[in-house]
C-alpha cells in the first residue's frame, strides 16, 4: 500500500508499505480521512509528540474509514469506524485508578505505531468505534472533539459565565460548539487571523476581543499554545475564575504568572491530556447533529500533499484533511 512514512524531523516520504498479517483481535481498516493535528506538526518539526516517536512510523492519529479485513468478532467487512487512537496499558496504578490518559505504558496508533498518513492502518479491535450517518471527513474530527470534551468536562460551565477562548482556530472553534451545548452564550474570542474572526462570528461567537481590554471572564479556555496565549489566559481571569490551558505549547516554552494575582482571584487552572472516555461520545454529537465541524474543514489533500501541508500553512485555513 501507499504510506506517508515519517523517517525524522522534516523527512516524510510517501513509499510502498508493507503490513503485517492481521492478529487476533484485529481488524484492517482503509483510510477514508485523517485530519492534520498540531502534534503531527510538532512531531514533523522533530518536537515530542504525546507518545516517544522512533521513526520510521506512519503518523496520524485523528482517522476513520471502512474494515476490509477483521479478524475480530466484533466488526465485520463494510463496517465504518472511528479511531480512537490511544492505548492504554490497563495494568499501571494510573489505568487502575480510572485516570488512564496518564497510563505509564501509553502508546498511541499515528505516534508510536503506525496511524492513518496511510491507504490501509491495523487497528486493535478495542481502538474502533462503530458509527453511521456521518461523512467520513466529518468523523474524522471526532478525535479532536473527543480531547476538547474531555477537557471542557473539568469545568463547571453555568450559561451566564463570561467565557474568552483564545485562539480560534480548529481547536478554539470546536470548543465554541461544544460551550454551545453548555448554554453558554456569552462566549467571547481572541484571535488575530481575519479569518478565522469571520468563521467565529458565523458560528456565533459574541465578540472577539482587542489584547488590551481590561474585561475578565469567568472561563478562559486557552487553544493557542504560546508564552503570550497562556499569559493572557492566566491575565483575563476574573476572580473566582476557571481555566483550562488546553494549547499543546513547545516543550521549551516557559510562562511568568503572577501567583499573588491568581492568589486574590481563588483562581483555578486546569490542564487536559488526550481523549479519556469521549470519542464515543463525541461520534455521538456528531452523528445526532448536535455538534456540527464540516465548516472546519477547508483543505483535502492527498498523502502526497501531506509533506507540503506539514511544511506551510495555507491561506485561510483551518482544518486540514488527508484522503488517502
Ligand atoms: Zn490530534
Ligand atoms: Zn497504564
Amino acid at each position: 500500500m501507499r504510506a506517508a512514512v515519517f523517517y525524522g524531523k522534516r523527512d516524510l516520504r510517501v513509499e510502498e508499505f508493507d503490513l503485517p498479517p492481521l492478529k487476533q483481535g484485529e481488524i484492517l481498516v482503509k483510510v477514508k480521512a485523517c485530519g492534520i493535528c498540531g502534534t503531527d506538526v510538532h512531531i514533523f518539526n522533530g518536537e515530542k509528540g504525546s507518545a516517544k516517536v522512533t521513526p520510521p512510523i506512519i503518523l496520524g492519529h485523528e482517522f476513520c474509514g471502512e474494515v476490509v479485513e477483521t479478524k475480530s468478532s466484533l466488526f465485520k467487512v463494510g463496517d465504518k469506524v472511528s479511531i480512537d487512537p490511544n492505548i492504554y496499558c490497563g495494568v499501571c496504578r494510573f489505568c487502575r485508578s480510572g485516570k488512564v490518559q496518564l497510563c505509564e505504558s501509553l502508546t498511541a496508533l499515528g505516534v508510536n505505531l503506525n496511524g492513518g498518513f496511510a491507504e490501509y492502518a491495523i487497528v486493535p479491535e478495542k481502538q474502533a468505534i462503530l458509527f453511521e450517518d456521518i461523512e467520513f471527513e466529518e468523523a474524522a474530527l471526532a478525535e479532536p472533539l473527543a480531547c476538547c470534551l474531555h477537557g471542557i468536562k473539568k469545568l463547571e460551565i453555568k450559561p451566564i459565565d463570561k467565557v474568552l477562548i483564545i485562539g480560534l482556530g480548529p481547536i478554539g472553534l470546536i470548543m465554541l460548539e461544544i460551550l454551545k451545548l453548555y448554554g453558554a452564550y456569552n462566549v467571547y474570542g481572541y484571535e488575530i487571523d481575519e479569518f478565522r474572526k469571520e468563521i467565529a462570528k458565523w458560528q456565533g461567537i459574541k465578540g472577539i476581543i482587542e489584547e488590551n481590554t481590561d474585561e475578565k471572564f469567568d472561563i478562559v479556555i486557552e487553544c493557542a499554545g504560546t508564552k503570550e496565549s497562556i499569559e493572557m489566559a492566566f491575565e483575563k481571569l476574573q476572580k473566582g475564575g476557571q481555566l483550562l490551558v488546553f494549547s499543546v505549547p513547545s516543550p521549551k516554552t516557559n510562562v511568568l504568572i503572577n501567583p499573588f494575582e491568581m492568589f486574590k482571584k481563588e483562581a483555578r487552572v486546569y490542564w487536559s491530556f488526550v481523549n479519556p472516555f469521549t470519542q464515543k461520545l463525541a461520534i455521538e454529537l456528531l452523528r445526532a447533529k448536535k455538534i456540527s465541524l464540516k465548516h472546519i474543514i477547508t483543505h483535502k489533500i492527498s498523502l502526497e500533499e501531506l509533506s507540503q501541508a506539514l511544511n506551510n500553512r495555507y491561506e485561510r485555513q483551518l482544518k486540514v484533511i488527508v484522503q488517502p
